[in-house]
This record gives C-alpha cells, sequence and structure tokens, in this order.
C-alpha cells in the first residue's frame, strides 16, 4: 500500500471534503483519512425514532463535562462529517462579526481577517453547496452584488401565515439561506417534497452537504484517494518539533503510517484539538502547534435553544425551515440592555418521535401527537463569547469539554422577544390560546457548531494558526474545519467554514504547490 502522498487531508467534513474538492485539480496526490465509513442508505434515514430515538447516526463516544460525568456528544463520524445530518442553513457571518462586538458579558475579538477576504470565497461556497435565497431582504445581511445561485424556497402555507404576522408586528423576516438542489428534477426525475431535513441523513442526496458537492467531486480526480475507517491516532514530528514527519492511523486492525509534505486537520473543532493534544512528544510536551498554550482553549458552540409554539390549529407543514429574522442580531432595542441578542431561525418540522426523544414528558393535559400535530418549531441562538477557561483537555486520552454559557441574558431576552412577537398577532393569539411553549436549551452535548479551538491570528502567542490557517508552530500542518474561529457570531458556522476552506485551499495551491 502506498503511503507516500503529497497532501494528507484528515476528515471530510465541511472543512476537509470541501478542501479536497478545491485541492483535486492540482494533480497532487491526496489522501483524506476519514475515521467514519459511509452513512448507509436505509428507511432508518428519515426515521424519527432511529434518528431522535435511538441516535442511530451518533457516535457511541463517551467524553467527560467538567465534573468528569460522561456525556454522548451528538457527534458524527462518517463520510461528509457532521455535514451529513446538518440542516443545511448556509448563511455568511455579518460584517460586524469580523469587527469588535461588545456583548453583555464581554467582548467578541475582532478577526484577523475581514468579511472582504471571505466574500468571494462564501459566493464560491453559495454555488458549491447550491444555495437558494433572497439578498435585500435581511436587514443585516453583508454585501453582496451577486444573487443567491437559486430562488429562495417558498414558504408552506403555515409557515407562511407566521412569516406574515411576523412582519405585521414589525420583524422583518426573510427566506433562510439553505442548500439544496432541487434542479435535479428539472433532468426528468420525480419531484422532490422537502420534508426530512435537520438532523436527518438525506438518503436522495438532494440536501448540499460535503460528501456529495464537494468530496465526490473531488475523488472524480485520480490523483485524490479516500480512505475510510481510518482514524488518525498521532502525529509525529520531527526532533525539532516543527514539522509533521508521519501521520499514524488506525485502519482495520493495522497501524498505518504515513507521510506527505503537507498534512492538513480537519476533525471538527473539538477533535482536532484533541488530536494535537494527544500528539504531544518530548520536544512539544502540552501538544503539537501548541507553543502558545492556546490549543483547545475558546471552545464555543453558541447560547441557543429549540422552541416549539404550539397553537390550537394544526401545522400541516411538512419543510418548515424557510425563513429567519435577525432583528435582534445587532442590537436588543431596549434601552435598558443595549446589546446584541442573536438570530431566530425556522427549524425542520417536529414530529412525534423527535419530540418524544427531545422532550420525554409531554406538557400536562397534552400528547406527545397532539404537540407534533400543532407545533411551529423555532432555534434560537446567540453569540457565545470566547473563553480561555472554555476548554477541549484529555483526560487519560478520553476528551474532556470545560465549560460555562456565555450572553445567557441575551438569550433569555432573544426567547421573550419571540414569545412577543407570537403573542402580538391576533391570528397567534387564535392559535395559541393557552401560551404554552416548550424551550429546550441545548446542553454541552450538543456540539453541533463546535468551533474555535485552535484560533487564526497574527500572535503566535495568542492563535495557534496564522492567517491562513497555516500552524505558527509547524510549518507543514494546516487546519481547516471550525477550529480557527476567533468568534462564534450567532449565525449558523458551515458557510463560513466552507469559504474558509476555499479561501486557504486558494493560498496552498498559489503560494505553496
Ligand atoms: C444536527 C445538526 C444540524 C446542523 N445544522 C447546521 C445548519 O443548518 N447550518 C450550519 O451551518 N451548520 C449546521 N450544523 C453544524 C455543521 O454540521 C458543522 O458546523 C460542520 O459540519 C463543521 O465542519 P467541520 O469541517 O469543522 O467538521 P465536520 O463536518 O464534523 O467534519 C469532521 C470530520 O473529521 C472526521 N474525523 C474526526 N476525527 C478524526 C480522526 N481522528 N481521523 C480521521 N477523521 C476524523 C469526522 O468523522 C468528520 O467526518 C449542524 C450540525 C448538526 C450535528
Amino acid at each position: 500500500m502506498k503511503t507516500q502522498y503529497d497532501i494528507l487531508i484528515i476528515g471530510s467534513g465541511a472543512g476537509g471534503g470541501t478542501l479536497a474538492y478545491k485541492l483535486a485539480d492540482s494533480g497532487k496526490k491526496i489522501l483524506v483519512l476519514e475515521r467514519g465509513g459511509y452513512i448507509p442508505t436505509e428507511k432508518e434515514n428519515w426515521e424519527s425514532e432511529a434518528v431522535f430515538g435511538a441516535q442511530k447516526y451518533m457516535t457511541e463516544e463517551l467524553w467527560l463535562d467538567k465534573d468528569n460525568k460522561t456525556f454522548r456528544p451528538g457527534q458524527h463520524y462518517n463520510v461528509g462529517g457532521n455535514t451529513k445530518v446538518y440542516g443545511a442553513a448556509l448563511f455568511r457571518m455579518r460584517e460586524s462579526d469580523y469587527n469588535e462586538v461588545i456583548h453583555h458579558n464581554g467582548i467578541s475579538p475582532k478577526w484577523p481577517i475581514s468579511y472582504t477576504d471571505l466574500k468571494p470565497y462564501y459566493l464560491e461556497a453559495e454555488k458549491l453547496y447550491n444555495v437558494h435565497g433572497e439578498r435585500g431582504t435581511d436587514p443585516t445581511e453583508p454585501s453582496e452584488e451577486s444573487p443567491y445561485p437559486l430562488p429562495p424556497l417558498p414558504n408552506e402555507p403555515r409557515i407562511q401565515e407566521v412569516f406574515d404576522d411576523l412582519k405585521a408586528y414589525g420583524l422583518h423576516p426573510f427566506p433562510c439561506p439553505i442548500g439544496v438542489d432541487l434542479e435535479k428534477e428539472k433532468q426528468a426525475r420525480a419531484p422532490y417534497v422537502l420534508d426530512r431535513f435537520d438532523g436527518f441523513p438525506d438518503p436522495t442526496e438532494h440536501k448540499s452537504d460535503a460528501h456529495v458537492n464537494a468530496l465526490r467531486k473531488a475523488l472524480e480526480h485520480e490523483n485524490v484517494t479516500l480512505m475510510i475507517n481510518a482514524k488518525v491516532t498521532k502525529l509525529i514530528t520531527d526532533p525539532s518539533g516543527t514539522e509533521v514527519k508521519e501521520v499514524h492511523a488506525e485502519h482495520e486492525g493495522d497501524l498505518l503510517r504515513l507521510k506527505a509534505d503537507l498534512v492538513v486537520l480537519s476533525c471538527g473543532a473539538i477533535n482536532s484539538a484533541a488530536l494535537l493534544l494527544k500528539s504531544a512528544n518530548d520536544k512539544c510536551p502540552n501538544g503539537l502547534a501548541n507553543s502558545s498554550d492556546m490549543v483547545g482553549r475558546n471552545y464555543m458552540f453558541h447560547t441557543n435553544s429549540a422552541l416549539m409554539a404550539i397553537s390550537k390549529e394544526p401545522n400541516s407543514t411538512k419543510f418548515g425551515k424557510t425563513f429567519a429574522m435577525n432583528d435582534y442580531y445587532l442590537n436588543s432595542g431596549d434601552a435598558d440592555f443595549d446589546f446584541p441578542l442573536g438570530h431566530i431561525q425556522m427549524l425542520g418540522k417536529s414530529d412525534e418521535g423527535q419530540i418524544k426523544a427531545q422532550s420525554p414528558v409531554p406538557a400536562p393535559g397534552f400528547t406527545f401527537e397532539w404537540i407534533a400535530k400543532h407545533a411551529v418549531d423555532f432555534w434560537l441562538a446567540t453569540e457565545d463569547l470566547p473563553q480561555m477557561g472554555n476548554r477541549i483537555t484529555l483526560q487519560n486520552g478520553q476528551i474532556k469539554i470545560t465549560y460555562s454559557h456565555s450572553n445567557v441574558e441575551s438569550h433569555d431576552r432573544l426567547k421573550k422577544k419571540l414569545k412577543s412577537a407570537l403573542e402580538h398577532s391576533s391570528k397567534f393569539s387564535h392559535f395559541f390560546p393557552r401560551n404554552v411553549y416548550f424551550s429546550k436549551d441545548m446542553g454541552i452535548s450538543a456540539v453541533a457548531h463546535q468551533n474555535g479551538t485552535v484560533r487564526f491570528g497574527d500572535n503566535p502567542k495568542s492563535s495557534t494558526l496564522d492567517i491562513y490557517c497555516r500552524s505558527h508552530d509547524i510549518k507543514n500542518l494546516f487546519v481547516v474545519d471550525g477550529s480557527f474561529f476567533v468568534s462564534s457570531s450567532a449565525v449558523n458556522p458551515s458557510l463560513t467554514i466552507i469559504a474558509n476552506a476555499l479561501r486557504v485551499g486558494d493560498y496552498i495551491k498559489n503560494e505553496i504547490l
């Protein structure tokens, strides 16, 4: 078996899969190492009981919280990474997110690059991932002259009513940018009805993900190879600790020792930090690329919650994730609270199995079936601030997350704002006679939006990576998953991870290869 490559990419998710796509036409020998296999195409893909109840596609790994209590993280190890189950809401960060922003609980720091640096790559990313949307409808959206590659997804009737009610209340709902390929139907295929999306793998492969939209295209090139079920266990450096010489991976019971001129880590923010820490050696006793002691620190994942608003009238929507609101993104609008609150987005329509799995006890007087039929689902996210003490460490080889939330009051206010807006609608007062809401805040196992653990920056003392996501300490090591984030913003992270991987890919092609 071949063991020498030009480039090794570790992880095939949003960052790694996209980078493989970008570098594929370089002609360089590229190996993508992915610890998981393919998610099987099977009927359980779209069954809530299997996906949310049995958590069939999640890892069975157990991690530790700050009190050393074990928990099972919402982490997916498979080709395409977490994008295989994500909701494909593909947002650009706001221009202000690249600057310092003062929040209730502290400062969201400035990024070492500006929105302008990522702007062309955001557009490239939107095209690659088939994003539907409408420019000019979101008051906070960053500048862009080109339209979205595809038109906005229409609201189903009940969602359109909610949209209209919120607009009448004075808010500015806008079409949620979603990555999905509905064009396939134009080629004489049966129509595709959007339905199971957030949290579900898509057996029809209409949903845009890193496997279908990026990695598969990379693998059309002869010089690119994917090895599945290949878990990288250690990076070995030269004696000076400044170059990765070997990558060790477990594959079908064997230990592989692979070599490459360039090694790109993209295991997701938690696993990339863990792998660097695990690879400590005599020269780098605190872990690789960690002379700054920043590896694993500033872990962020959003202060977020899912909210179901229950109305008397049934909601027969199949695909509810068609609009979002940023009215409180930059500021609460309250004289006594001059801070940002966050982002509001519709969630995929919940069903009985999903609700049962996520809230085991129904509210008194309601059955799961009734709730499911009447729920309108929202997702709310507030920026999670970077904190040095929020960190990934290893305890006897096991991943440990020490974490405490930030901006909790801002998040509570965001929830109240949404509830008030819904209550104020006359239609909603009909639909919400008892104003029953169930709100579930995301705990530590909700690692979906993990970022920030291997941050980039100009200063090697306060960052791990340079502005092109190359290690300050190890010249042949790059990191392109969500770990490079300096702040989390309050929008979903994937489009920024994808756009950045395209940017880093250009840099590698133009400056290194
Ligand atoms: C249910 C859910 C819904 C979401 N919805 C959205 C959404 O609507 N919009 C959005 O923007 N984001 C969403 N996200 C988040 C999004 O999926 C992540 O931000 C994104 O996938 C992160 O990309 P990444 O490259 O950092 O990591 P990942 O995509 O997770 O990829 C990491 C890859 O590395 C592999 N790997 C890990 N360790 C090793 C190792 N040691 N050796 C080899 N391979 C390894 C993993 O198996 C995985 O394939 C959602 C996530 C979840 C779970």
